[in-house]
């Protein structure tokens, strides 16, 4: 929303905003039209400057100094109070260490709360995604998507007709989300530890059929994976976890069925390759063939940043076969051409059943000014490996969901060299049962997870702004 009065003088402290080591320097111009809306013309223009080696130069800004808007949260007129610019040529360093510092962006429009002087309090919120453990109602959420995209039925009234889609398509599908046992193990309850071993299982006999599809097809249903719980031994001393002998099962029992040569390490390696794929997967461990599912050691290592791993990236689009529901992710740049052909008719019937607007009001207009511009210049990320989280490197994206061929959702985030931030995310009301909102959080949280294993030094998920007094915001 752009401002509609300034207030005060705009001073230029982006150096206290940013870095010290970086200094900035903006030259006074005129002009002022921001998000179609005439303004008060910005105190200053000019391109952010820094030392030769400083990251955050070239960005142009406009800044509008600090201005009070009509707060949608709680109403009041003149009582939002915030900083605000408009950007371009923005670098994604630059606009990573403003998000830091609290900074958000609408479209180009860059804002940041004043919180001494505005009625409601905008607090950003941000995850470290390594040390995320999905909660219990979490796991129940991403459970209920799994059965859901294996073809059985939903519990709440709006199942049946989500489920229609089903028959027309029971080809591929893809990431049934599986909660590994990672979240403490010795903290946890009795029912957790059976959950968690439930949705091990699950996994394990996914990639069991995964793995027989592609290698021994026509192989009839193999015997179910069974765990037994251990304590670690040598370095692991102490550490808890569970351990499977399903590798050496499968071998014996594809060697019954005539396939000669079959040995339990071969087939235990293809198996935890196949469970790490999954999001939110399982760290899996191969010793002599045995299947090993630390907790404790995979805490540790996940909160002192050490995983070097590459290449062991599931494909954003990737479809495996199999389950009853088709579900597929793409990842588009912002302005891509296609988005306003693909997304404007969802959005719009979001934004109407959702948040009660009017129809004549969600224009293609409305919609590529807020979501489909961006201040950020796209940049590409070296060394991922082709088919990887971050093949398309950093910039503004819409991610769109797609279940049975259809789009189920889209959300618009920014990848940074540090973070992923959620800008807006919005979903077919139709699918409302499906908790597409936590789903697709879930599953970017996963998806920072991955992509660390190629880019070390991301780490944040950025949800946007925590809001007490509004019960929309207060996730
Ligand atoms: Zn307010």
């Amino acid at each position: 929303r752009g401002p509609k009065r300034a207030i005060g003088e705009g001073v230029l402290f982006y150096n206290l905003l940013l870095s010290s080591n970086c200094f900035i320097h903006a030259i006074a111009r005129g002009i002022g039209h921001v998000q179609g809306e005439s303004v008060s013309p910005p105190t200053c223009v000019g391109r952010l400057k820094g030392p030769t080696s400083c990251a955050m130069e070239g960005a142009l800004v406009r800044d509008y100094g600090q201005h009070l808007t009509h707060c949608a949260y709680c109403g009041k007129n003149d009582a939002s109070s915030a900083h605000g610019m408009t950007a371009e040529d923005m670098s994604v360093q630059t606009y990573n260490a403003l998000l830091d510092r609290g900074w958000r962006r609408s479209g180009t429009w860059l804002y940041k709360p004043c919180h001494l002087q505005t009625c409601c309090q905008l607090l950003t919120i941000r995850l470290e995604a390594a040390q995320f453990r999905p909660s219990k109602a979490q796991r129940k959420v991403l459970a209920q998507w799994r059965r859901y995209l294996q073809g059985g039925t939903m519990s709440t009234a709006g199942g049946s007709a989500a489920c229609r889609h089903g028959d027309a398509s029971t080809s591929q599908a893809t990431h049934a989300t599986v909660p590994g046992p990672a979240a403490g193990a010795t903290t946890r309850g009795g029912s957790d530890l059976q959950d968690a071993i439930q949705a091990l299982q699950e996994a394990l006999d996914g990639a069991t059929a995964r793995y027989l599809a592609a290698s021994h097809p026509a192989a009839p249903s193999p015997p179910p994976a069974r765990f037994t719980q251990r304590c670690g031994k040598g370095k692991a001393q102490g550490s808890l976890g569970l351990t499977s002998a399903h590798a050496f099962v499968l071998a014996a029992w594809l060697r019954r069925q005539g396939r000669t040569g079959v040995e339990a390490r071969e087939v235990a390696q293809a198996l935890r390759t196949l469970l790490q794929r999954l999001p939110l997967g399982a760290e899996v461990e191969v010793a002599k063939g045995h299947l090993n599912f630390p907790w404790e050691r995979r805490q540790s290592a996940c909160a002192s940043g050490t995983e070097s791993q590459v290449g062991a990236v599931e494909p954003i689009t990737h479809i495996h076969a199999g389950l009853a529901h088709s579900f597929e992710r793409r990842l588009l740049p912002h302005d891509d051409p296609s988005l306003p052909e693909t997304e404007f008719e969802l959005f719009k019937k979001y934004q109407v059943h959702h948040h009660k607007e009017a129809e004549e009001g969600v224009t293609r207009k409305t919609f590529a000014h807020f979501l489909c511009s961006s201040p950020l210049t796209p940049e590409p990320f070296r060394g991922a490996p082709p088919g990887s989280c971050l093949e398309q490197g950093f910039g503004s994206f819409h991610q769109q969901y797609w279940l049975d061929g259809r789009l189920a959702a889209v959300s618009v985030i920014d990848i940074l060299p540090s973070c992923i931030s959620s800008k807006y995310f919005f979903w077919d009301p139709d699918l409302a049962h499906l908790s597409l909102g936590k789903v697709s959080s879930l599953l970017e949280i996963e998806w920072i997870q991955q992509a660390r294993l190629v880019c070390p030094s991301l780490r944040y998920y950025y949800l946007g702004f925590y809001l007490h007094t509004c019960h929309r915001m207060r996730y």
